[in-house]
């Protein structure tokens, strides 16, 4: 977002304008942004023969999928659903990585016959995948490695007590299945968590990689998973991309001058390609001052951006419609009968009923992840790209609240 003398610009685009087309709340995407944070990742893996699957769940839709596509993103899917998606994008089904996690036999089959790269992690499906399909069908394996990656552990994922991947004290368990039912193997996957900033968590998770891989000969590739950060604050440390990238490019090698097998590198960003694109319009629709805190109450809520509820996230929020207010103290809320506090104890310029806030780096997690809880509508998505504004979602109607409920007879 840009400053400009006529107001905000969101790629471009001034802000009254984008208010006064499609209304709030309203999720923007800087398409640009997407591409940019794309090429970054392409570039700094370069020399790994890099395969970037974006994890669709951090935001589904599907004109952001189809332009991640048509800029050489493949991608990573948790759900059949999600892999539809993906298929109706035009992805081609072997770009896509089905990363399943406690789901049954009968969804995974699906993707089997949809022709996706499945990845399963617990030693339970491993059994029925082996008993259905011998070695006619390949199967990545997601690890647990046993490491408490990031500073928030409500988003790390590969710890001892997290419910994700196969923890690595069963590999005994692991090679029995593939004994006794021709398992074949193609790759081998961990996913730490999101927001790992630390290069060294990277370079823990390849030593593992690397050195099952050895006993697994059919293993094509190597995934990394997401996790890649960036900054929601000011002075926020980044995941050192070009750094990750020049290290794994050296174990890439030397595995295969080791064995000679040539690995691909797979990863799956979400927040590093969308978060920071993405921002949550919303109008302030009052201003309580209360004797101890100001509130500031806008027309958006959990129901559209969970995270800070969630996660605790920190989300930057701006008053974007006026530039030149005194700065105060503020709290803002949302219009959703929880408390929903989206921001404590902010520096804002003046806020006056009827201001637009934007909330930033709400790309990803964001409306992937809204509801219509308290029956409000979820908002509308629009993508700048090209310096054009396109609707790329409708806000809901009363027909979708209603959609799919029957009444009943009394
Ligand atoms: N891959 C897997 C398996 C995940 O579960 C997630 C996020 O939950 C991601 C990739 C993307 O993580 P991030 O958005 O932090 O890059």
């Amino acid at each position: 977002m840009q400053f400009a003398q006529d107001g905000y610009k969101v790629s471009g685009i001034n802000i009254s304008e984008l208010k006064a087309h499609f209304g709030t709340p309203l999720y923007v995407y800087d398409g640009e942004k997407i591409i940019e944070q794309l090429k970054k990742l392409q570039t700094a893996f370069a020399g790994c023969d890099v395969k970037v699957k974006f994890a669709a769940k951090a935001l589904t839709n599907i004109s952001i999928l189809k332009l991640l596509k048509k800029n050489g993103s493949g991608v990573d899917v948790v759900s059949i659903n999600e892999a539809r998606l993906a298929l109706k994008a035009g992805f081609e089904a072997n770009e896509i990585m089905f990363t399943s996690n406690c789901i049954d036999l009968e969804e995974v089959s699906e993707g089997v016959s949809l022709g996706l790269n499945i990845n399963l992690d617990n030693l339970s499906i491993l059994e029925h995948f082996g008993k259905k399909y011998g070695n006619s069908y390949p199967c990545c394996l997601r690890l647990n490695p046993s490491i408490l990656a990031g500073g928030n552990y409500k988003i790390s994922t590969g710890h001892k007590l997290s419910k994700f991947g196969i923890p690595i004290e069963q590999l005994d368990q692991i090679n029995a299945l593939i004994d006794r039912y021709y398992i074949k193997v193609n790759g081998l996957h961990i996913h730490t968590g999101s927001e790992i900033s630390d290069t060294e968590v990277f370079l823990k998770m390849a030593s593992i990689l690397f050195e099952w891989a050895k006993d697994f000969s059919n293993v094509k590739f190597l995934d990394f998973g997401g996790g890649f950060k960036v900054a929601y604050k000011a002075g926020d440390k980044e995941t050192n991309v070009d750094e990750i990238g020049t290290h794994l490019e050296k174990l890439f090698e030397q595995f295969e001058s080791a064995t000679g097998r040539k690995l691909q590198m797979w990863i799956e960003p979400g927040k590093f390609l969308v978060s920071d694109a993405g921002y949550l319009l919303t109008k302030v629709n009052t201003v309580k001052r209360n004797p101890t805190v100001t509130f500031v109450g806008v027309n958006t809520g959990l129901n559209h951006l969970i995270r800070p509820m969630m996660y605790d996230a920190y989300h930057e929020i701006e008053n974007v419609t006026n530039l030149t207010g005194v700065q105060e103290t503020y709290t803002v809320v949302g219009n959703i009968c929880e408390t929903d506090t989206l921001g404590s104890d902010r520096k804002l310029n003046e806020v006056r009923e009827g201001d637009i806030l934007a909330i930033k780096n709400a790309g990803a997690y964001g409306y992937s992840m809204a509801s219509n809880y308290n029956s409000r509508f979820r908002p509308a998505e629009v993508l700048i790209y090209k310096g054009k504004a396109q609707l790329i979602r409708e806000r809901d109607t009363f027909e979708d609240i209603l959609r799919g409920q029957v009444e009943a007879e009394f």
